[in-house]
């Protein structure tokens, strides 16, 4: 197939191009040509300035009144200008293209293309793009695709190597027959390609994505279907037959299980004990108690002489896991070891021989416990947590570790039933639908910036009760660009406004160092620190129960289903929990889209509600990290053309499976 060709192939892409691409996860012409657009910019006409509205994309007619001023900061060279129409006035400003600079000859005129954003309280265009009218004009109405980019590629390269590379493929290329495509509606495979990254209408591109969402579907069904196909034949190698532990277990627990948790833990003991080895997924909500379920599968299995372990996606949920897991299950007699990334060459060495040893019973990490030098003994069960963050391969990966144990997903990505079976295909279901019954409901509100000391002195209050508190920024530093918030300084503020050197305010983000991390979220746990001021990173699992409040700084910038696993992070305890959701720009629509956390607690009805909102089929506006799953296919609003891919694919003939299988590359992450 001639988009199996490297990149490099193409005009323009040297070594250089090609490791920038690479970043991309683009390494061949088929790759790029899987690169899709993340949203697509309609251009409007111009708009008056005194109507522009911060957040918004906007263009704005204008002479250059005067040249330019440029100013250089240690890190920025920032060229800036006045706009004006009968209307009002803005300021332009660029960072770092000084050629911009001549491009403004006085007395012309432009238009001008850009995001408005508040800097210093007043409105300024961000980097517009320069237009002649009649260059504008021809642009008017088109769809610009525009693409998830890295440092030093652009969208226009990005275009320029779309246009080649799909000289590339043949007119006729397609997986599909043209009898599968007539019965499903779905046009040529070259022609959804062209028609994805070059639209000519909205309805044209409409088409493209169907089609490409359907092939995506194929594949990822056909993958699950093969994994079903193999495991129909696993006999259960460890039968667990004693639960006495698990119901001892259960008394030591501070409260009842509820009874979703029960019945979820009655079809796991079934299976530990059945005929056929487990494969089962659990999912539920944010805090209904996946854990403890996870706890006690665990607790049967290395009580009767295996092993057993958990992988989390990150550090510092995999650390909190091993700490729980230690303490809860210390009057038991079962060794708990940690293995993660975080550990030292010489700490992972020892993890690993006593593993191999069998002088531990339960192992807790992070993908470290995939990896080939490690080697269990006797491994029965294994337990991933948050699978949503993990892929599908690494399901597989770890069913090949050990010797094909019994396998326990947990999940807490709202997804109806009836999508779930055809998703987790090759897994058993059990939800747990209901939220233990000592919580009250979180209550949530939606605020400007102008809110934020009223949010102090309730944090301050709440911190007096002896509570704690999260604040979650998107940025980790500053960067003139964006007047998103940020950490590291966020932090510094914070403390200031507090003004009350008792109360304990630290950060925490991504790029910290693994060990940093985990200081910090041990301090958070224990006590030592009242505000935790982060990024995402707290997002999945962490469980601090004494947390009460929630403050989210642009809130406009997350997805929902990242604001909702966010707010989950507290109401994890009796006492009453708040969610203060900061905007940081106004619209409709970012107004219409917090409201649906207010109105709703519960995290599939948030997902159905978002949906509503967006429209199936409506993939115009900007995905939302977070929610991104496959690579152009949206289980939500494509769930329609997954249900037919899913048809197709049971159907498919073992020489039309193996035409798929062979661009099978992707990792689905569900
Ligand atoms: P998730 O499903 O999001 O992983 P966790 O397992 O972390 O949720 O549980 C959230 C919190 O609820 C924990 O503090 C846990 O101890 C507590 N919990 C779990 N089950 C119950 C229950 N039946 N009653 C009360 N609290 C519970
Ligand atoms: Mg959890």
């Amino acid at each position: 197939m001639t988009a199996e060709i490297s990149v490099k192939e193409l005009k323009g892409v040297g070594d250089k191009n090609a490791s920038l691409l690479s970043k991309l996860g683009i390494y061949t012409v088929r790759d790029l040509l899987e690169y899709y657009p993340r949203a697509y910019d309609i251009f409007g006409l111009p708009e008056n300035i005194a109507e522009l509205r911060e957040g918004s994309v906007a263009a704005i007619e204008s002479i250059v009144p005067m040249r330019p001023a440029v100013l250089r900061t240690p890190r920025y060279l920032i060229v800036s200008m006045n706009a004006s129409d009968p209307t009002g006035n803005i300021k332009l400003v660029w960072y770092n293209t000084p050629f911009i600079a001549s491009q403004l000859k006085v007395g012309m005129r432009f238009i001008f293309r850009g995001r408005i954003i508040r800097k210093r309280g007043e409105l300024v265009m961000s980097q517009p793009v320069i237009y002649s009218r009649e260059a504008y004009i021809r642009k008017l109405s088109e769809l610009q695709p525009v693409y998830p980019l890295t440092k030093g590629i652009t969208n226009n390269l990005l275009l320029k190597l779309m246009k080649e590379a799909l000289t590339l493929v043949g007119a006729d290329e397609d997986a599909l027959s043209a009898a599968v495509r007539k019965q499903y509606g779905l046009i040529r495979y070259k022609e959804a390609l062209q028609n994805i990254h070059f639209p000519l209408s909205k309805e044209n591109c409409i088409d493209a994505h169907k089609r490409l969402a359907f092939d995506e579907f194929v594949r990822f069904s056909a993958l699950v279907r093969t994994m079903k196909e193999n495991r129909k034949i696993e006999v259960n190698n460890y039968r667990i037959t004693d639960f006495s532990a698990c119901e001892r277990l259960k008394e030591s627990l501070p409260y009842r299980l509820t009874g979703a948790q029960e019945k979820v833990y009655g079809e796991i003991c079934r299976d530990l004990a059945s005929d056929t080895l487990m494969s089962r997924m659990i999912q539920g909500d944010v805090g209904s108690g996946k854990t403890v379920v996870a706890m006690l599968a665990i607790l049967a299995c290395v009580k009767q002489g295996y092993q057993a372990c958990i992988m989390a996606p990150t550090d510092v949920l995999a650390k909190q896991h091993y700490e729980d897991f230690t303490k809860m299950l210390a009057p038991f007699d079962v060794r708990v070891e940690l293995l993660t990334g975080a550990l030292t060459a010489a700490q992972k060495r020892k993890a690993h021989e006593s593993i191999k040893a069998h002088e531990c019973d339960v192992i807790v990490g992070t993908h470290a416990l995939i990896q080939d030098s490690v080697e269990y003994d006797r491994l029965a069960l294994a337990v991933i947590d948050e699978q949503h963050r993990f892929g599908v391969n690494q399901r597989e990966a770890i069913r090949e570790k050990g010797d094909h144990p019994h396998i326990l997903a947990m999940s807490a990505t709202p997804i109806p039933r009836s999508l779930a079976i055809i998703l987790y295909g090759d897994l058993d279901l059990s939800i747990i639908d209901e939220m233990p019954a000592n919580r009250l409901p979180i209550k949530n509100c939606v605020v400007g910036t102008g809110y934020r000391p009223t949010a102090y002195g309730f944090i301050k209050k709440q911190i007096a009760e002896g509570h704690q508190a999260y604040v979650i920024c998107p940025m980790v530093e500053e960067s003139e660009m964006t007047e998103a918030e940020n950490v590291i300084d966020y932090t510094d503020s914070l403390r200031a406004a507090l003004g009350d050197e008792s109360i304990t305010v630290e950060f925490l983000h991504g790029k910290m160092k693994a060990v940093e991390k985990n200081a910090i979220m041990n301090d958070f746990s224990c006590g030592k620190i009242d505000i935790l001021v982060s990024t995402t990173v707290v997002e999945v699992g962490v469980n601090v129960p004494n947390a009460t409040v929630m403050m989210v700084e642009n809130a406009e910038r997350f997805g929902l289903a990242q604001l909702h696993q966010l707010r989950g992070r507290v109401g994890r305890g009796s006492a009453q929990s708040y969610c203060i959701f900061i905007k940081g720009s106004d619209s409709k629509e970012i107004d219409e889209r917090l409201d649906i956390l207010v109105k709703y607690r519960d995290g599939m009805q948030v997902a159905e509600n978002d949906l509503r909102l967006r429209g199936p089929g409506d993939f115009f506006g900007t995905r939302q990290s977070g929610e991104l799953v496959f690579k152009i296919a949206d289980i939500y609003s494509d769930a329609d053309v997954l249900k037919a891919a899913t048809e197709y694919a049971g159907s498919m003939t073992r020489e039309e499976l193996l035409c798929f299988s062979r661009t099978q590359t992707n990792n689905w992450i569900i």
